[in-house]
């Protein structure tokens, strides 16, 4: 038996924090109440800190099988839980690609072996990511992906897009859209705008992200089909989003940390750290993105953790690879940017980074309660230090926040009643 003693617990249910221990057995929370210590043969000193329901990411990439260069499933659920994440949903992109059940449940017999943090395959729309035909949903869903997605391309025909998410909403599943016009993207590098003139890059229009996502909110609308916008970044797409849910649309979507801690200023001096896609954008987006977490517009902030090798970032900003290692600043981050700042409650983030998150991929995850899987992080919330790249559990050193300074940080990390980070080092 494990006890978490003497911290102050947000469960993702109560509305107000409290003190109390934490009694785990055989994987499950068994008991939430006071003096809990004496029955546990392992006892983890939660004193002046707070004790959260264990992160769960709806989108992230673990590269494994194709790009172990980049990360694998070892690799990247150290990260996860380094990040305090203990469920994680990792995106089809891989090679082979995850579009048939064998590819579904080779993922998840690696995590079984590998994996340190729970791992839930999201398997592709459309075979090979190709944008053609539509994968087999049922199998997909029988072998055990919790949603669909063309992750890192978007579906550019709009009747396969309507058949998927019709076919989609018959079989329960959800489809998540990354919203990219590839013929208004062009050649484009980065955000379209003043620094894109400054720095002589090609710009990417904000306009190539809102028409999909007005177009995947039309198409949901009209079959009154579940959607969930991915990576949200610009003010124009919190706008369309935020009116649609006002008519009812069943629409959900994230952000993620990127989008509301940096701007394309970021890119300044070339640096391909800050290349993401969709791009970093201006304060005006920041703001926006920002609002709507408040106003719940955005239900969930996901990390989008896309660990690459130095040998894609380390070239030509034009050609560097898109994506920026995610999962370990991704709480402080959102901490240290949205709770500090007075924009969320720490409990209004447990939402939107454990709760609902769990909710939109259907998981058994996101709370502390009794009788549910003893997923739970140890936060100290006083805590300030300086991001060391150099020091990421991922393979990938990728990160614009190198060298910032934030506060709140995981310190330790239980998945189902196991301790799998204690003291900030990732124990297996
Ligand atoms: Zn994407
Ligand atoms: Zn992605």
């Amino acid at each position: 038996m494990l006890c978490i003693k003497n911290g102050t617990v947000i469960d993702g249910i109560s509305d107000v924090p409290y003190k109390a221990d934490i009694l785990i057995d055989k994987g499950k929370i068994i008991h939430i109440g006071e003096n809990m210590g004496n029955a546990a043969d392992e006892v983890i000193d939660a004193t002046d800190k707070w004790v959260l329901p264990g992160l769960v990411d709806s989108h992230c990439h673990l590269r494994e099988p194709g790009f172990e260069y980049k990360e694998d499933i070892g690799s990247g659920t150290r990260s996860a839980a380094a990040g305090g994440f203990t469920s994680v949903a990792c995106m089809a992109n891989t090679n082979p690609v995850v579009d048939n059940a064998a590819m579904v449940n080779y993922i998840k017999s690696i995590a079984r072996a590998k994996g340190v943090v729970k791992v839930y395959p999201v398997a592709a729309v459309t075979k090979g990511l190709e944008g053609q035909e539509l994968t087999e949903m049922g199998e997909l869903k029988e072998a055990g992906a919790v949603a669909l997605s063309d992750d890192g391309r978007p579906i550019m025909n709009s009747q396969l897009m309507r058949l998927a998410l019709q076919y989609a909403k018959g079989m329960g599943m959800l489809i998540i859209s990354h919203c990219e016009d590839l013929s208004l993207v062009g050649d484009g590098v980065m955000n379209d705008g003043y620094m894109s003139t400054v720095l002589g890059l090609k710009g990417i229009t904000r306009a190539a992200e809102e028409v999909m996502v007005a177009r995947d909110i039309i198409l949901a609308e009209v079959l009154d089909a579940p959607i969930h916008i991915a990576h949200v970044s610009t003010r124009g797409s919190v706008e369309l989003i935020r009116q649609a849910k006002r008519r009812g649309v069943k629409v959900t979507c994230e952000t993620a940390p990127h989008y509301f801690c940096a701007t394309d200023e970021w890119v300044d001096g070339y640096n391909t750290n800050a290349k993401v896609n969709p791009p970093l954008r201006t304060s005006d987006d920041v703001e926006a993105v920002k609002q709507g977490l408040k106003d719940g517009t955005i239900d969930i902030i996901a990390t989008d953790h896309a660990p690459h090798h130095r040998d894609d970032k380390e070239v030509e900003y034009s050609l560097a690879a898109n994506g920026i290692s995610g999962f370990e600043t991704a709480f402080s981050l959102a901490y240290t940017h949205l709770v500090e700042t007075g924009i969320l409650s720490i409990q209004e983030l447990v939402q939107k980074m454990s709760k609902r998150p769990a909710e939109i991929l259907n998981i058994d995850a996101g709370t502390i309660q009794v009788g549910k899987p003893a997923d739970v992080i140890v936060v100290d919330l006083h805590r300030t230090y300086t991001v060391d790249v150099s020091k990421f559990y991922s393979k990938g050193k990728n990160s614009p926040f190198n060298g910032c300074t934030l506060k709140g940080k995981v310190i330790h990390t239980i998945v189902d009643g196991k301790v799998v980070m204690k003291n900030e080092k990732v124990i297996i």
